[in-house]
This record gives C-alpha cells, structure tokens and sequence, in this order.
C-alpha cells in the first residue's frame, strides 16, 4: 500500500504553520482515540498515520528533508537519512519510539486517559494566580452612608514568612533532581496499542521543577504558603449600600510559584434601621402628625441621620403619606457628587381614649362641618374620610376659630406621642 502523503493526512496545505499542523494533530488524535473508536479497526492505523506525519512534520529538519525527498528520505539508507529518527535499523517509527510532547499539545488529559495516570498534572514551576476572596460585611446605616474604617480578620494562604515562598529551611539549598537530572521532564518508553511509544512528561518527582527540597520549611513543611488569619484595616468609602462590594487589589490568597495574589471583595450588608430606610441615595423617615397638625399645619421636629434634628413646617391641609424633603440630608452618592435627600412621610394619627370633652368639641366640629357641605350624615368610616374633604374644598371648612378651640384641647407636643387627655 503506498503511502498517503503526509500533509493530506494531516489536512493541511504545504505552507502551514507549525500551529496549523498542531491543530490539525490535535484534532485527529482526538478524533481517532483508540478509547472511542473501539469498534473501528482503522482508528489505531489512522492514529498511526497521523502520529507519523506530525512526528515528521512537526521537525523543522525532518520536514525540509520530507519536502525535498518525500518518503524515501526515510527510507534505510536514504540520503540525509540514518536510518529514520527513530535510530538506525529500529523500524521507525512504532519499533524504536518517537516522542511527542502531549502536554505541549494541549493534550495532556487524553495522554492521561491513553496512557493512565503517573503524570504530575501541572508543572508545579508554572505561576498560578492566586484565588479571590469574599468577605461579607455587616454595617449599621450610619456606617454605611458616611464612611468607616473597619479591621477584618481574613483567613487566607499567604506566602511563608520563614522561607519566603522557596519552601526551603533557610540555610538549605534544594538539590537537583535525580529522577531528572534537573530537566523538569523525564521520558519514558510505554507499551500502548499503537506500539511502543517514547512519551514526555512533567517528572513527577520533582513535578517539572527540576530540583528538591532537601530541608522542608519548619513554617509551611515545605510549601511555600501558610494558612493564616489577617487582620486587615479596610476603609469603607461614604455611601455604600447592601450588594455594594468593595475590592482590596491583591488582598486574596497568595499566587503560587511568583503568580500573583488574588483580589479581596468586601460584600456590603446595611442593617435594617429603626428610624430610616434607604432608598437609593435618599433616606425615608416616616413621622406621625395629630390631626390637628395635619389640619392646622405644624412645625415638626424630624430627626435625621446626621444627628441633628430638623424643624419642617407643615402645610394646613397635610394628608397621611405626603412627602416633605429635606435637600442634602440623604446618603452620599457613591457614583456622582453630593448628598440624596431626607425624605419625610407623614403619617396622620387619629387619637385613641378621647376624654368626654374632646368627643363634645370633635361632634361639634362634625355638625359644623357638615351644615355647608348639605347636612347628610356620616358613618364612621366617613369620618376618617372628612379630613380629605376639608382638604379638597378648603374654603367651605370651618372657621380658624373652631380650630384652634379644638386644638387647645389636643395638646400637641411632640408628634411622636399620642395626644394627652386634658
Ligand atoms: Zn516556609
Ligand atoms: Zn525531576
């Protein structure tokens, strides 16, 4: 049977790349894997074939020497030949061996399932970036809208303190490896259903480093990291929110082998506050009002998270749920310039276990209130109801002078406390 041209059994063009022809590679192994193609007589000649054409043309050398004399360069005693890479008179290539770097390849979990374990996974001297972190932070709202400064305690990896990350006992010195020679990657003859075959891998050993710990660290045994809990001073910035995170560069665990340290992202969680919520960059309070207030118009003292409380003036006419806003009282914006806003929402108490004399003044109130608008009667629900009235048609209301009577019968001192009985 003639031999099929190496770059058509590759499915490549003459002029391609090194990374064509290890693409092209990599994806026949895949797909002619003796594992998958069980029922398929071929696939291990096809692996073969495959195999033989990228051994060849993946050498810079070999492949000047296929495209000036085609197969017979490899021929016994062909010119430029000794007999084949595999070695004189060994009958290249599946007597002597050949070797292909699978992990190169990017195929190094197919060699693991080929050829079964024993192969160190990564070369431990590659650098690995080390994990992020998550701290979750509780904060009370004050805290949380004007800034804080806070100390965590962060258990993390860290690179040993004692050795500096060598992993040696200070002192010591690691010494080459004999499994090895210092070269990182042994290679091994395996008996494998293609043939004999000579396989790289990563030295398990020394796992690609070349060199052992003679002396481990006393610190990390040997590790180059420990497990330790940091205490970490954190600035919380001005305005942050529940699911705000704040991220500390490098703060996360160490990286191993000079790769560099993960990130550290503080979740922000704002307690429920008995005064105020949040509302974005705003704060809402809500502040009870007697009717009278609501009716007459007040001044209120309204707390604020700033400490200081605030005067606002009520309207007469006020309704249950208006909103009054108090400018630059809210909670810094976090993104953008300035302060949200206080809002205020009033809530209008109707009083509870009036004394004879207030019920006497609020019928009087009722029967006068009622005349202009056509003397219908009202239920109680209607009388809840009678405050919106007023609102609406003002003008038709009662005169100031009934009003103030009734209020100097409802002592108003706080809005907060229900009105006394006189
Ligand atoms: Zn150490
Ligand atoms: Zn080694």
């Amino acid at each position: 049977m003639a031999k099929r041209d190496y770059y058509e059994v590759l499915g490549v063009g003459r002029d391609a790349s090194l990374e064509e022809i290890k693409k092209a590679y990599r994806r026949l192994v895949r797909q002619y894997h003796p594992d998958i193609n069980k029922d398929d007589p071929q696939a291990a000649e096809k692996f073969k074939e495959a195999t033989e054409a990228y051994r060849i043309l993946s050498d810079p050398q070999l492949r000047e020497q296929y495209d000036r004399f085609g197969h017979a360069a490899f021929e016994q005693g062909a010119p430029g030949s000794a007999g084949g890479p595999g070695g004189p008179g060994t009958g290249w290539p599946f007597g002597g061996g050949f070797d292909i770097n699978f992990e190169d390849l990017g195929l190094g979990d197919l060699f693991d399932f080929i050829f079964g374990s024993g192969r160190g996974r990564a070369r431990a001297t590659d650098p690995i970036p080390g994990d992020d972190l998550r701290y979750d932070l509780t904060l009370d709202l004050e805290a949380a809208v004007f800034g804080t400064e806070v100390e965590l305690e962060v258990p993390r990896l860290e690179v040993c303190s004692r050795c500096r990350g060598s992993r040696s006992e200070p002192g010591s010195q690691p010494a080459t490896c004999p499994a090895c020679a210092g070269r990182g990657q042994i290679h091994q003859d395996r008996l494998t259903p293609f043939g004999r075959m000579v396989v790289s891998q990563t030295c398990p050993q020394c796992r690609g480093r070349g060199e052992v710990i003679t002396r481990p660290c006393r610190e990390c045994r040997g590790q180059g990291l420990v497990h330790r809990r940091s205490r970490l001073r954190v600035r919380i910035p001005p305005g942050v929110d529940t699911g705000d995170r704040v991220r500390l560069a490098g703060q996360g665990e160490a990286g191993l082998n000079g790769g560099p340290p993960g990130d550290l992202y503080v979740y922000i969680t704002v307690r429920p506050h008995p005064t105020f919520q949040r509302q974005g960059a705003d704060l809402v309070t809500e502040v009870p009002i007697s009717i009278v207030q609501a009716a007459l118009g007040a001044e209120i003292k309204v707390p604020t998270l700033d400490g200081k409380p605030e005067v606002v003036r009520i309207p007469e006419g006020t309704q249950t749920g208006e909103v009054f806003r108090l400018r630059g009282l809210g909670a810094p914006r976090v993104r953008g310039t300035g302060r949200g806003d206080l809002l205020v929402k009033v809530r209008v108490v109707t009083p509870t276990r009036l004394t004879p004399r207030q019920k006497e003044l609020l019928r009087q109130f009722e029967a006068e209130w009622a005349q202009p608008q056509g003397a219908e009667s009202r239920t109680g629900s209607d009388r809840a109801a009678g405050v919106e009235v007023k609102g609406e048609n003002g003008k038709s209301g009662p005169d100031d002078g009934f009003l103030r009577r009734l209020r100097s019968h409802f002592q108003v001192s706080s809005p907060k406390e229900r009105p006394s009985e006189s």
